[in-house]
């Protein structure tokens, strides 16, 4: 469904990789920029092997190790290009840009036939999926949560259109939007931006929660995720809400601080929201990243967080409605918490801040 208030301009890089502009009509023209920098050929396609323990896939993506890490502001590959220093994005300025990551951990086509290895379920499968990198604003040293209402619903277009695209190579079965924010979770780039992973399988927790949801359809006739959502709304964790999302700290919450953020119209993705819905997405999103910037006091360092955009998987509407889970590492001031021995060697979360203290704390650092 194009968007008449986006303008898309899709070009490519030096070494062919795509970028994609997205901005509102009456911007500059994006489209005349070419990518000057003699860049070398693309890494070769990874491979992803599955688990015979748990069934879950692992993508191995050994020609990762050579990103850049941490790059300065003068070098930063998210910042427009200028006629001495070419970036990622070869355009002097942009309103949001979407390309494919250069050293992405998915990509080239799928290799359909899955090779068996010997008498366990060891499968490899080669190929498939694509990693894509959405810069957020030209800004450097903006962050979501300071970002205004129009950019917001931008950038909502452009997860739309990356999300149709993407579902419609062959062989992904998983649009993953996401965004990683802070030094704490890793980021090598501070330029605000985020993620988008086609995955040429199941992520193992969309994979759980689409057979838990399919079997509470079969049971109940009814959407787990309409039972989930109308049980937070009465339950007392809900943090901020609009006529069209609502935003709760869930009832089982693995993080010190955790909330998810649905529409109260339940879609598979992003492809199925409504004029109505996609209005109203800014004004609820800003309003819950920007409580959790000041979780810890307002003047303290960024607070670091990670956004989980779930989506239906490609082919199965019903299992699973989309909405994000944002969580924070950061459990107090200077503190955080560490997966250990418990979560990363067993995956049994420990959380010691409990889901309606962190409800009520969200709720009084008022947007
Ligand atoms: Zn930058």
């Amino acid at each position: 469904m194009p968007d008449a208030a986006v303008r898309t301009t899709v070009t490519h890089l030096a070494d062919g990789r795509e970028l994609i502009y997205f901005d509102r009509p009456g911007a500059p023209d994006r489209g005349g920029y070419r990518d000057p920098r003699p860049l070398g050929p693309r890494p070769g396609t990874g491979e992803s092997r599955l688990d015979p323990l748990l069934g879950e896939w692992v993508t191995i993506a050994a020609n990762r190790q050579v990103r850049p890490y941490h790059p300065g502001p003068d070098v930063c590959p998210l910042c427009p290009s200028t006629a001495t220093r070419h970036s990622e994005i070869p355009a002097p300025g942009y309103e949001v840009a979407v390309f494919e990551n250069a050293f992405p951990s998915l990509s080239g086509p799928p290799e359909p036939p899955d090779e068996l290895i010997g008498p366990l379920p060891q499968r490899l499968r080669r190929g498939g999926g694509r990693c894509e990198v959405v810069a957020f604003t030209a800004d450097h040293n903006a962050m979501f949560a300071t970002l205004d209402e129009d950019r917001a619903g931008l950038i909502l277009a452009a997860w739309t259109d990356r999300t149709a695209a993407l579902l419609a190579l062959p062989g992904v079965e998983q649009v993953y939007v996401f965004e990683n924010a802070g030094e704490e979770i890793g980021v090598t780039l501070s330029h605000p931006h985020g993620q988008i992973y086609a995955f040429p399988y199941l992520a193992p927790k969309l994979a759980r929660i689409a057979e838990r949801a399919t079997d509470h359809l079969a049971r109940t006739g009814r959407s787990l995720h309409d039972d989930v959502l109308a049980a937070e709304l009465a339950a007392g964790r809900v943090v901020c809400e609009n006529a069209e999302w609502v935003a709760f700290v869930s009832f089982a919450a693995r993080w010190p601080y955790e909330a998810h953020l649905y529409p109260r119209r339940r879609v598979p993705d992003f492809t199925a929201l409504d004029d109505a819905q996609r209005a109203a997405f800014p004004g609820a999103y800003l309003n819950l990243l920007r409580r959790f910037q000041r979780l810890f006091g307002a003047d303290g360092p960024p607070v670091p967080y990670i956004a989980a955009w779930h989506q239906a998987p490609a082919g199965a509407p019903q299992a699973v409605a989309l909405h994000v889970e944002v969580f924070t590492v950061r459990r107090a001031p200077g503190k955080l918490k560490y997966l250990a021995g418990t979560e990363s060697g067993m995956g049994a979360f420990m959380n010691d801040i409990a889901p309606e203290e962190a409800a009520a704390r969200l709720r009084e650092v008022g947007a």
